[in-house]
């Protein structure tokens, strides 16, 4: 499992994440909510460690990822994968090879291993037939199929998805929390930060609501939604149901 503990992050004199404490159980799936510049991304950054926490503990499966060594950093990486608003996609390499690189290079699969692989989890994306497409070709919704599939590539325990159908064009939402909602029907631990009030609901097992960088509700979407506790929450959800 996850386990944030007494979390702070402050780039320079601004305090982004204050005092965030909290637990993700395997096979759970989060959903992280609030304003923009709320510090979710942030909070997601730091479990992977993209940015470095300035004060508190994060544990994943036990180990405390902020006193880890680069090579235990590149491990962590493996378990926990990341999908992004804007996709960073390889642009330079077709789809497969999107999805073979790291299990090549960082798990040293060999090639025919990966390659094999990344054809069954195009399938499972619903993209058997852009293996051999560059991004630039893909649309929005495809491309962000094709992230997915990337990270679970690397059979990550955990996955973090930062708003990814943000970027997408209304009529391509919905192939993309398809295949985020069969991969939490399948089990896969998730934590999710939306804008799709509705995904939360349906698939969410515990809610978060984040404002100033601080968590201010932690409960079940039933819950959350239908009698939010603070000011802050109803009026953000006045605003984006
Ligand atoms: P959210 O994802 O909820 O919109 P972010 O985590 O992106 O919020 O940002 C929270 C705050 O941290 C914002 O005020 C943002 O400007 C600031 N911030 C985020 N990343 C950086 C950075 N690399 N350097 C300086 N400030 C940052
Ligand atoms: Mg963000």
């Amino acid at each position: 499992m996850i386990k944030v503990d007494h979390l702070y992050k402050s780039f320079g004199n601004n305090e982004v994440l204050s005092d965030i404490s909290l637990e993700i159980n395997k096979g759970d799936v989060v959903a992280i909510i609030g304003p923009s510049g709320s510090g979710k991304s942030t909070l997601l950054r730091c479990i992977n460690l993209l940015e470095v926490p300035s004060k508190g503990k994060i544990y994943i499966d036990n180990d405390d990822i902020t006193t880890l060594n680069q090579r235990n950093v590149i491990k962590i990486r493996e378990k926990v994968g990341m999908v992004f608003q804007h996709f960073h996609l390889f642009p330079h390499k077709t789809a497969i090879d999107n999805l073979t690189y790291a299990p090549i290079k960082v798990k040293q699969n060999s090639k025919d291993e990966a390659h094999r692989k990344a054809i069954e989890l195009l399938k499972r994306v619903g993209l058997s037939d852009k293996a051999d497409s560059y991004p630039s070709r893909l649309s929005g919704g495809q491309k962000q199929r094709v992230a997915i599939a990337r990270a679970l590539a690397m059979d990550p325990q955990y996955l973090l998805f930062d708003e990814p159908t943000s970027a997408l064009d209304p009529e391509m939402v919905k192939e993309v929390l398809d295949v985020m909602m069969s991969l939490a029907k399948q089990g896969m631990t998730m934590a999710v930060v939306t804008h799709e009030m509705g995904f939360a609901k349906m698939v969410a097992d515990k809610v978060i609501f984040m404002d100033h960088g601080q968590i201010l509700e932690v409960a079940p979407p039933n819950e959350f939604f239908s009698h939010p506790e603070t000011d802050r929450a109803k009026e953000f959800l006045e605003k984006v149901l």
